[in-house]
């Protein structure tokens, strides 16, 4: 068996105080990373940490920081630098919905999605790119979701980010190519995490037959598929959509 072996590697985790970000974090840690963990809820952050910390040793800082709040970006990331005094791993996973159909979608709605699950992207790697320019090494993945190639009704705001995310990321992934930092995407598909818990059961069982490997998706899943992209295992490969969704979008 491939050990992955991130020691010495400095991992960024958005969104890491629960569902997808905690596995994100926990498959990193176990790998060795060191971890710089980011959401607003500091409690939950601080119980993953801790757990990082009991499981698998690891030097881990949290910082409760709301993603969406564009002046808080620049201080987060000097913040982080000083800690570990470099980056080799940012991942975006930060999300969020505001769901309703386009005649009721309220401005605010479309604005604060796409603020947080694309605008928010771009800034923070825009800030962590110049470091990695100068490292001439650097892994960025971003989570999207199968929806951004699909659509899906309710979502258009969603989908909207999350599709522009997959065009983004391929455009920075040919800007950045050459000094070596790989730029992909893992795109999920319905995952059970507090996101999808509300929906309601005829909602899942609806998405279930559409998925051929016929089970829902696990955080653990998506979290295999980021570790491996953040590993040398995946030096040959920037600008990809890898959708982890049971065969859903193929
Ligand atoms: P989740 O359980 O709701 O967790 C979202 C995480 O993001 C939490 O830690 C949350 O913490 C953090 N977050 C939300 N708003 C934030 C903000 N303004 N600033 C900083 N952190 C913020 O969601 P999930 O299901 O794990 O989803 C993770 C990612 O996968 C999202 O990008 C989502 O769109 C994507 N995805 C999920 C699914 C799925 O089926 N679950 C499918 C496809 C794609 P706080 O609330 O404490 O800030």
């Amino acid at each position: 068996m491939v050990k992955i072996d991130l020691q010495d590697k400095v991992a960024v985790v958005t969104g890491a105080g629960r569902g997808i970000g905690k596995a994100i974090a926990q498959s990193l840690a176990q790998a060795g990373a060191k971890l710089a963990l980011i959401a607003r809820t500091q409690s939950q952050l601080e119980s993953v940490a801790q757990e990082l910390r009991d499981k698998y040793s690891a030097q881990v800082a949290v910082f409760p920081v709301d993603l969406g709040d564009e002046a808080q970006i620049e201080p987060l990331f000097e913040e982080i630098y000083s800690q570990f005094g470099k980056i080799d791993i940012l991942v975006n996973n930060a999300g969020i919905t505001r769901d309703g159909l386009l005649m009721r979608m309220k401005d605010e709605d479309w604005d604060t999605v796409l603020n947080l699950n694309l605008r928010s992207i771009f800034l923070m790697v825009r800030t962590v790119s110049k470091r990695m320019l100068k490292a001439r090494a650097g892994k960025i993945i971003n989570i999207s979701s199968v929806v951004g190639i699909l659509g899906n009704p309710g979502q258009a705001n969603y989908c909207a980010a999350k599709a522009g995310l997959i065009g983004f990321s391929k455009s920075v992934a040919k800007e950045l190519a050459s000094r070596g930092i790989t730029v992909n995407v893992v795109a999920p598909g319905f995952i059970e995490t507090d996101m999808t818990e509300k929906m309601s059961d005829k909602a899942k069982e609806a998405i279930l037959s559409q998925v051929p490997l016929n089970r829902h998706g696990q955080p653990q899943d998506v979290a295999q598929a980021v570790l491996f992209l953040a590993s040398p295992l995946a030096d040959y490969l920037t600008g990809q959509v890898l959708c982890v969704d049971g065969g859903m979008a193929m």
